[in-house]
């Protein structure tokens, strides 16, 4: 069985369970400067002692952090193992960080790899999709700024370790398994363990919807991010956990009943889009404008990935017709 712990709450001693294994885990919560909140950890108290995410490199998260391994009986140094569910600045920004304090190796998936590497963009293959979708100069160019402002918050790791699906990572007696689950981000990875329990990163959370980012293969190939994130949410709904501990927030009790809200929410999206382009066709640009009016240039590209997002499931429908118009890509469903 498996208890989720409040940092500096600790109630071995008195568990009924004693005896039976139970997984150690204690919620670290890390303040972030972006507009999702705090980000989680999760410290998995046991052999080898494991830190799951780190947070993103700023002082305030570091003091936090240490802080709160602290708090849960352990020191930093002692950590022997920093898994990453994915490569996102705000869960792996410290792990160069830890990994300098501790020794511990850094676990990451192959898909993830770049974006901890410093390697976070090919942008070349951006500034054609940004260009094609026909947003202005001015809007690409604002674009690559804020992606350049964000790597002071990731330390890059000079090496990782891999992590790959259906690995097994033992935990004291017991054992975790790695679970691809790709679409918020092409190396996002969930662990399971089989009292039902997922350290979910961002594939669940609670009250927002994860967007999966608009994302590309080295060679330049766009990768259909929603198409996989739904496919990620159907094989976590297979496994039917009692407990989800996300990336941002508290544990979610019914992790089923969040992946279905999810797997509805974008079913509806995907109709409402279909029926912006039933009549004329649209740049990305226009649909973007249509259904988020007030948006601003730094929500630009979550907006970006949520429409091409549904475009690619009524490309894999085959219901979306791509024409091109003065170097424009116009999406129309056929
Ligand atoms: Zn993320
Ligand atoms: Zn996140």
């Amino acid at each position: 069985m498996i208890v989720l712990r409040e940092a500096g709450k600790d109630s071995f001693e008195d568990n009924p369970d004693k005896g039976i294994f139970e997984m150690d885990l204690h919620r670290l919560e890390l303040p972030t400067p972006f507009p999702v909140g705090p980000v989680n950890a999760y410290l998995l108290r046991g052999d080898p002692l494991t830190l799951v995410d780190t947070g993103p490199k700023t002082v305030e998260a570091q003091t936090a952090l240490e802080r709160g391994v602290a708090a849960a009986g352990a020191r930093l140094k002692d950590i022997r193992r920093i898994l990453l569910t994915h490569g996102h600045t705000d869960h792996a920004g410290n792990a160069a960080w830890v990994a300098q304090r501790s020794g511990a190796p850094v676990h990451v998936h192959e898909g993830d790899r770049a974006k901890v590497s410093g390697r976070r963009w090919v942008l070349e293959h951006v500034k054609t999709f940004l260009t094609q979708a026909g947003l202005a100069d001015s809007v690409v160019e604002s674009f690559f700024e804020q992606i350049q402002a964000l790597r002071q918050y990731l330390d890059p790791l000079a090496k990782v370790s891999s992590l790959t699906d259906g690995e097994y990572l033992p935990l004291d007696t017991e054992r975790l398994r790695t679970l691809y689950t790709p679409g918020h981000s092409n190396g996002h990875v969930s662990f399971y363990h089989e009292d039902g329990v997922l350290i979910a990163g961002d594939l669940l959370l609670e009250g927002v919807s994860p967007n999966p980012l608009v994302e590309f293969t080295s060679d330049g190939k766009r990768i259909p991010t929603l198409p996989q994130y739904l496919q990620s949410l159907r094989r976590v709904l297979i496994l039917n956990c009692e407990v989800a501990h996300p990336g941002h927030g508290g544990p979610i009790a019914n992790p089923n009943a969040r992946a279905r809200e999810l797997i509805t929410h974008h079913e509806q999206r995907k109709e409402e889009i279909a029926g912006m382009i039933r009549r004329a066709p649209k740049t990305l640009a226009a649909l973007c404008g249509e259904l988020f009016p007030k948006m601003d240039d730094a929500s630009l590209m979550l907006a970006l990935s949520e429409v091409i997002g549904h475009l690619d499931l009524l490309a894999e429908e085959k219901r979306l017709a791509i024409g091109r118009k003065k170097g424009l890509l116009l999406y129309k469903v056929k």
